[in-house]
């Protein structure tokens, strides 16, 4: 089988279990994604939270239940950082992480910017909005989704695994230049901008069971 990390030749990947190194910045916008066991943040466990200041390295932290000899959710300097309103949290389909951040570690997850929105807001001649297809056509880069469906829960992740989750942070501050000049292209910055300021309490609705039907629905 195919080595997972030579995706990301010049990419470090730190691995902290429990919480962020005490101290740790990374900058003013960080890219952020999750790993979770399943789709839905009330019933869900949330396993792993993959960080980048854009600089190519990633910082995975895994979160243990207590009863697997982890902390659980008691991460101060993840959550501090997560809810910093002068660190903007870079994502793509901000909605999920967002909600599964606040809904798990009990805080508001702001300010946020979303790729996919972005992408959605400028790329009206396809319905191809995934990260695997942005990073495909705006940077050039090819993603490995081998991983995406794996065990996150298990206490010892494999180098593919943790390769794979940070292929999804590193990549997002270029992402976010290329579809920021897009926005400002087309004139709908202001559009993404406000809907980004909507996102915490749209992740606030969809764990209060307002996600389907979605309250903007008839
Ligand atoms: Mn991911």
């Amino acid at each position: 089988m195919a080595d997972a990390t030579q995706f990301l030749p010049n990419a470090t990947i730190h691995l902290h279990k429990h919480d962020l190194p005490p101290g740790l910045s990374l900058g003013p916008v960080v890219a952020v994604d999750t790993e979770t066991m399943g789709l839905d943040p009330r019933r869900d466990r949330l396993c792993l939270v993959q960080l980048s200041g854009g600089d190519g390295q990633a910082h995975l932290v895994q979160l243990i239940p207590p009863e697997l000899g982890g902390r659980g959710y008691d991460c101060p300097n993840l959550k501090a950082m997560m809810a910093d309103t002068a660190v903007t949290k870079l994502m793509h389909f901000a909605r999920f992480d967002v909600g599964m951040l606040q809904h798990r570690l009990g805080i508001t997850v702001a300010p946020v910017k979303c790729t996919k929105i972005a992408a959605k807001l400028v790329r009206t001649f396809t319905d191809r909005h995934g990260l695997k297809d942005l990073c495909r056509e705006l940077i050039g880069v090819e993603l490995s989704k081998q991983q995406q469906t794996s065990d996150w829960g298990a206490v010892e992740l494999t180098r593919e695994q943790m390769a794979y989750a940070a292929s999804d942070v590193l990549y997002l501050h270029a992402l976010w230049a290329k579809l920021e000049a897009l926005l400002i292209r087309e004139h709908r910055l202001d559009l993404a901008e406000a809907c980004f300021a909507f996102l915490p309490a749209r992740g606030r609705l969809d764990v209060l069971g307002w996600d389907e039907p979605d309250i903007f629905a008839h």
